[in-house]
């Protein structure tokens, strides 16, 4: 039997060893100077003209956001239902309610004609998520927040480097989160780094996420302890620099897949997107479930799911909308490997695969 062929690969080299090594030398592990350093140089990376705060996970990340842009309970925020739960378990952890709104068919991300029609007196704000990696409809979803004169919250968790007609995702909304996990584009273990529009959101973000202070013993506000390690820091420093690398792997991986795919839908980009492909998400109309067991038992082939149960069907968030291409998204998406380790053995037989169930079961 050939190797299996893992849905998601994270790439730790000698260089991230060193760094760690580094750091425990140091005898200074908590946060310090690789958290500021890492702070500075991702905002540079990415090109996003603001200041970076490190969490220690996304999810808080995207939680010290919210707070920091003053969302509190009886406000609503716009989400979509596709997506991984820390999206809605942030907004919902700050009192406010989010409310799911559907998604486009072309880029599984929120529909702007979805978002205006959830808009109501309580909203403050939409999180759009850039799911995959590909940018959300950030042109129009910008005009409608204007508009209304509510706040945009970005979930870039899966979108480093991503970018929608020369604007980087991370650029546009009042904050943006990018998260730092193992699976991600890049990783510093766990962690994940949020962007900030304007520097009093930056101060708001390192006092919730310090105990609420700026100056020890001068608690301004009640806060956490969400603040990454220098370890964490220096392994983020060294994917930094791998990242780019990666990325353009990424995409030439789903260019292949892309290019000779049959048999199932292959995933579009929109005009004057940058697409980074966290995810090469295929949808398979007919019994999805059963043609990834098949790639798994007789090809060897990993694949994922993402996300198959949709926010507003979990316990915590259920309610009874009405949300069609939600749902056929959840039924249908399958995400097939597209991570920089793959060979072009690997690819070759991802396609063999895919084509032969695919023309097995149409
Ligand atoms: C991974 C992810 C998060 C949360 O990030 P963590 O670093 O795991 O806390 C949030 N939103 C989306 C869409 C994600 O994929």
């Amino acid at each position: 039997m050939t190797d299996f062929i893992p849905p998601a690969k994270p790439i730790i080299g000698a260089e991230e060893r060193a760094a760690v090594d580094r750091v425990l030398r140091s005898g200074m592990l908590a946060q310090g100077p690789e958290v500021k350093a890492f702070e500075e140089e991702f905002s540079a990376h990415f090109g996003l003209g603001r200041a970076c705060v490190a969490a220690n996970s996304g999810t808080s990340g995207l939680h010290l956001g919210l707070l920091s842009s003053g969302v509190k309970a009886g406000d609503e925020v716009i989400v979509p239902s596709f997506t991984f739960a820390a999206t809605c378990n942030s907004v919902a952890l700050t009192g406010a309610t989010p409310v799911f709104a559907d998604i486009d068919a072309d880029d599984f991300n929120l529909s702007p004609a979805a978002i205006e029609a959830s808009i109501t007196e309580r909203t403050v704000g939409i999180m759009p998520v850039h799911l995959y990696g590909h940018p959300a409809k950030m042109d129009r979803i910008m005009v409608i927040a204007d508009r209304h004169g509510i706040q945009v919250f970005e979930d870039a968790a899966q979108a480093h480097g991503a970018s929608l007609n020369g604007t980087p995702v991370g650029a546009f909304g009042s904050f943006a989160m990018f998260s730092l996990y193992p699976t991600k584009n890049m990783t510093s273990g766990e962690g994940g780094m949020v962007s900030a529009a304007t520097p009093e959101i930056e101060r708001l973000m390192r006092l919730y996420r310090n105990q609420g202070m700026e100056r020890q013993y001068h608690n301004e506000v009640v806060g956490f302890n969400a603040r990454m390690t220098d370890i964490h820091a220096a392994i983020g420093r060294e994917q930094l620099k791998k990242v780019g690398g990666w990325t353009a792997q990424r995409q030439a991986n789903a260019a292949f897949l892309s290019a000779n795919l049959t048999g199932v839908t292959t995933p579009p980009v929109a005009e004057g997107a940058v697409h980074v492909y966290h995810q090469y998400t295929v949808r398979v109309p007919e019994d999805r479930d059963g043609f990834a067991a098949a790639l798994r038992e007789e090809y060897n082939v990993g694949s994922g799911m993402f996300y198959p149960v949709p926010n507003h069907q979990l316990a915590p968030f259920r309610v009874d909308v009405d949300l069609p291409e939600t749902a056929r998204a959840a039924a249908e998406c399958l995400s097939l490997p597209v991570h920089p380790s793959l060979s072009q053995g690997d690819l070759e037989r991802i396609v063999t695969a895919v084509n032969a169930l695919a023309a097995a079961g149409a």
